[in-house]
């Protein structure tokens, strides 16, 4: 029997209109919650991104500015904008869309935002409270991995979770919160030796690599969740995951698209994550 495919679209419009409810209700009380996106240089790749997250805060009634930056900015200068958004009381929320030119040291960037108003969750103080168990902001598209979960009712609790992939931005996250959820975790990279021996044993498997159809059939246990955070693009322009669709939806239970999986609930979360750090902040004064 073919996997139950889980609508990513779908369940990040329902986490937006959640957050439009709440803005709205904000709105009546004269508190508008606010995101500053910096962009710097002229990556299409990246400015599709800032231009869908500018339109995800106009509908949902957040308040954004975007800052478009010349390549040739100064990490000084950068540093100097940084610190100034840390100080304005309507900017509750600060993203620098990476990645940044070569000269700018991106960890001094974003080591200098504000932790209550990371809403990329990448700041090592928030990263730190990932790893102690403490509340704080974490990163968008691990936190949206484990919201598909939870929302398609896929336990989580004494299964056994593989993470393919050990990035900061994903993996690592990924893993930590899927432990926080009480799964038994293990985490795969590029130095595991022989990777389908571990995701065999996946009940639910999160594929964070980027390298495309990498997750074969025969790799995945049969019945498992099949989270695929992936997206590269094929020689002839199409988008596949890092798992290959056609042969998993034979072999798992469940199972995410690419596109319309984990994609649209990354914009959704960072939605969520910019209420949450309003939220921060409006409790603090
Ligand atoms: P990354 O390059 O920082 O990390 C890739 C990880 O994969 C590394 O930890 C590496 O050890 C591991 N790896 C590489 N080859 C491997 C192999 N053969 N076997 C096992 N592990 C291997 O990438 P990232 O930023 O974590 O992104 C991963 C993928 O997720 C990319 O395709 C990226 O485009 C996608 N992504 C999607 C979203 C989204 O919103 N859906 C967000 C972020 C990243």
């Amino acid at each position: 029997m073919a996997a139950q495919v889980i609508d990513g679209k779908t369940i990040a419009k329902q986490i937006r209109d959640e957050v439009k409810q709440t803005v709205e209700h904000w709105r009546r009380e004269q508190f508008v919650p606010g995101l500053a996106v910096v962009l710097v240089g002229d990556d299409p790749a990246s400015a599709t991104y800032v231009r869908n997250k500018e339109k995800a805060c106009q509908e949902a009634g957040i308040y954004s500015e975007v800052h478009r930056l010349d390549a040739s900015i100064s990490e000084d200068e950068l540093l100097r904008l940084v610190h100034t958004l840390n100080q304005r009381p309507d900017i509750h929320g600060i993203l620098v869309q990476l990645p940044l030119p070569e000269h700018i040291r991106s960890e001094r960037i974003l080591d200098a935002v504000d932790p209550s108003k990371d809403v990329d969750g990448f700041h090592p103080v928030n990263a730190g409270k990932l790893l102690v168990g403490k509340p704080g902001i974490f990163p968008c598209t691990p936190l949206g991995v484990i919201e598909l979960l939870k929302r398609q009712d896929v336990p989580i609790a004494g299964r056994h979770a593989v993470v393919v992939g050990r990035s900061n931005i994903v993996g690592k996250p990924a893993a930590l919160l899927l432990l926080r959820e009480h799964a038994t975790v293990s985490v795969c990279h590029s130095r595991t030796p022989d990777l389908s021996a571990i995701t065999r044993q996946a009940d639910i498997l999160v594929c964070a690599v980027g390298q495309p159809e990498l997750i074969r059939g025969e790799m995945i246990k049969p019945g498992a969740c099949v989270i695929d955070v992936g997206i590269n693009r094929k020689p002839d322009g199409k988008l596949v995951g890092d798992v290959c669709f056609s042969e998993a939806v034979h072999v798992a239970g469940q199972i995410t698209p690419v596109p319309g999986g984990v994609g649209p609930m990354t914009i959704a979360m960072l939605l969520k994550n910019t209420l949450a750090c309003a939220q921060l902040q409006r409790s603090s004064v």
